[in-house]
């Protein structure tokens, strides 16, 4: 037993891990179903460190050290539990298996417990950053028995990305589950972004009337700001492409369905189950949805819409500085809406997962990696029980600089008829949020009119019901 590591599952994913284990000087013990792949992983690439091929899963377990560390980085889903079926009754208390794939983490929390009667360590594991990432450095979110990172941390710490200040992307979320939970809502995060993005750009061409290489343009001097990301870079690169056979911009030869691998579902459904408002994200997931629907699109293609009004020079360029202010304060919305989510898990999973920590493994490797995730990280270093995002001074006083014009950006959307779900539902949260009083009074007053459902009095404790069909006299439920 020589390998301080295996990894099995040698598609993208699992090659690039293993090949950025070698490549930092772990000995990696390396397994596929199909022994094809493997043998072409050591051919390929068996100069870049130090591999070891196994054909078997006897000869892979065999050639690990213990406590064994096995990767998994198969299909989720049904081929991650074969493999785990394979490889359990072959270990010893005290391995650990752990899972890189996309799991949902009800799963990981499942086979947490079943491996966990017979001493093995289950780590739920997400990864960030996709092929490129898993090979040069990814956002690892590992989740599982806290003391299963004192034997694996190290090794993960040195194959992920490092943030600017050269820390790791990698910590302990939290037990079970917490992992990939966290990646979850990471992606769902990335939804939300990417809607938002959008939608700056569909504002930036229908409304303001730049082509989409000026539009390059406009990202490319955001991201030199407090919008710097790797979303609004690769924004650029694809916005300033040009089709090399008809010449056009590439995003107009496109088509404008997009799809999903369901990650972004995920974190809408488990939300709802939460009770927490992630409507920013849910947009995002709608918006997907709604253009796949080629159909019907089609058919409401003639429903009337405003006549667009052309803006001069000036105006175009003034409505872009507002473009900023509204993706940025809606940007703040949806992380608020994405952390509120993972504050709602630890309460109902008794997770005791560090907010903070999060932001700061989110700041390199993967999709979302931005420097905004810096301030996001200091927001919750300075106060760990931050009821929300928008109670952080500094956010809060951002979003009162700007909305205003976040507010101005929604009313051309409106005028001009280009959709800004996005935009607006990020508004309508915030506005929600700060509002003195809600219509929700008068639903209670519906539901206790219809279904004698009952309200709670603003002005002493207790349960209330009106005899509505009767003299509308008032009754202790
Ligand atoms: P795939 O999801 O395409 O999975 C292919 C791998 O799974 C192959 O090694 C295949 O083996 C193996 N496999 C499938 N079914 C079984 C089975 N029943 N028993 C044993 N092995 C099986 O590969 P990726 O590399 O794209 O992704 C791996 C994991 O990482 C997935 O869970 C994915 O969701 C996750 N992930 C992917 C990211 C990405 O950007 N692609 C990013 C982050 C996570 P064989 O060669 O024998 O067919």
């Amino acid at each position: 037993s020589t390998a301080q590591i295996g990894v099995t599952g040698l598609a993208v994913m699992g090659r690039n891990l293993a090949r950025n284990f070698a490549r930092n000087g772990y000995a990696v013990a390396v397994h596929n179903r199909t022994p094809a792949r493997t043998r072409a992983l050591v051919e390929e690439f068996g100069g870049e460190g130090e591999f070891v091929a196994c054909e078997s899963a006897k000869e892979f377990v065999a050639a690990l050290e213990r406590p064994r560390r096995l990767v998994v980085m198969v299909k989720a889903g049904e081929p991650t539990d074969a493999v785990i079926q394979e490889f359990a009754p072959l270990l010893e208390p005290g391995d650990m298996i752990i899972d890189g794939g996309n799991a949902h983490f009800a799963d990981t929390r499942r086979r947490e417990r079943e491996l966990r009667e017979q001493g093995i360590h289950f780590v739920g594991m997400g990864v960030s950053g996709g092929e490129e990432g898993a090979l040069n450095g990814p956002s690892i979110m590992p989740g599982g028995p806290k003391e299963s990172y004192d034997s694996l941390g190290p090794m993960l710490e040195k194959i992920s990305a490092k943030a600017a200040d050269g820390s790791p992307c990698v910590s302990h979320v939290g037990p079970d589950g917490a992992g990939h939970f966290v990646k979850m809502v990471h992606n769902g995060i990335e939804y939300a972004d990417m809607q938002l993005i959008g939608e700056a750009y569909q504002l930036l061409r229908d409304v303001a009337g730049y082509s989409p290489a000026q539009i390059a343009e406009i990202f490319r001097t955001w991201n030199q700001g407090r919008l710097d990301s790797y979303l609004i870079e690769i924004t650029a690169e694809v916005l300033s492409h040009v089709d090399a056979e008809t010449g056009k911009p590439f995003v107009d030869v496109v088509v404008d369905q997009a799809e999903q691998k369901g990650t972004g579902r995920w974190t809408v459904q488990i939300a709802l189950d939460l009770g927490v408002p992630v409507s920013g994200i849910a947009e995002a997931v709608f918006a997907r949805s709604l253009s796949g629907h080629a159909a019907l699109r089609e058919a409401s293609r003639g429903l009337a819409g405003p006549t667009a009004k052309a803006l001069s020079e000036s105006e175009a360029r003034a409505f872009a500085d507002r473009v900023e202010q509204a993706l940025y304060a809606s940007k703040i919305v949806s992380y608020t809406q994405g952390f509120h989510e993972i504050d709602a898990a630890r309460d109902e999973y008794g997770w005791d997962i560090d907010l903070g920590a999060v932001s700061a493994l989110w700041r390199g490797g993967c999709i979302i990696r931005a420097a905004f995730l810096d301030r996001i990280r200091s927001a919750y270093d300075t106060r760990p029980d931050l009821p929300s995002l928008l109670s952080d001074a500094t956010f809060a006083q951002e979003i009162a600089d700007a909305q205003d014009d976040w507010r101005e950006v929604l009313i051309a959307a409106t005028r001009e008829g280009v959709p800004t779900p996005g935009f607006a539902a990020a508004l309508a949260y915030y506005d929600a949020l700060r509002a003195e009083r809600l219509p929700a009074a008068l639903t209670q007053g519906q539901r206790d009119y219809f279904g004698a459902h009952t309200y709670r009095r603003v002005d002493r404790d207790g349960s209330f019901h009106t005899l509505w069909g009767g003299d509308r006299s008032e009754v202790s439920a």
